[in-house]
């Protein structure tokens, strides 16, 4: 990454680079304010409607622009990732879900900005819910498990596969 100059929030100051913890970081000599390196907290939703087929968007944003993705993103300071997921949902596929169980934690590397920490929560359209697209998507549709489209994200492929595997370790069809 390219090495820029950061200046301390709270004084203004250049900082300084500081060994912490092992990791070489920029501090502040004056507050100790440090520059942490911490990953973003996102949250991905499989979202099953009535006939446990799965509630996709097709993104109408970049990255990804076109291909289908499970509903999630950022969780707020304020916010419980579930409350979160809850809240993404309503905003890319318009309905209101309940969240049933924590699907899986993922980590998402990336070179050219901080690192994610993806929450995968599986969750159920509440009854009666009808799906739209939200301002960031083209359209939504829902995808039984013979027909998955291509997603967009190696973290929504592999909240994918974990789904797959819950329903192979049903023992029948309960709903
Ligand atoms: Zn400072």
């Amino acid at each position: 990454m390219e090495v820029v100059a950061h200046f301390c929030i709270n004084c203004g100051v250049p900082l300084e680079t500081k060994v912490l913890e092992g990791r070489e970081l920029e501090a502040c000599e004056r507050c100790g304010f440090v520059l942490w390196h911490d990953p973003k907290v996102v949250t991905l939703v499989v979202v099953e409607n009535e006939r446990r087929e799965v509630v996709m968007g097709r993104r109408g944003i970049h990255p990804g622009y076109g291909h289908w993705c499970l509903p999630g993103g950022f969780v707020n300071d304020d916010e419980h990732p579930a409350a979160a997921a809850v809240r993404e949902c309503l905003e890319e596929i318009c309905a209101e879900v309940e969240i049933e169980r924590l699907l899986g934690v993922y980590h998402i590397q990336k070179s050219d900005a901080a690192s994610m920490v993806g929450i995968g929560y599986l969750a159920r359209l509440r009854p009666g819910a009808v799906v739209g697209a939200g301002e960031e998507m083209l359209e939504v549709a829902a995808f039984s498990r013979d027909g998955l489209p291509e997603l967009a994200f190696s973290s929504h492929r592999q909240a994918m596969s974990d789904w797959l595997r819950i329903w192979e370790q049903l023992p029948t069809e309960k709903t």
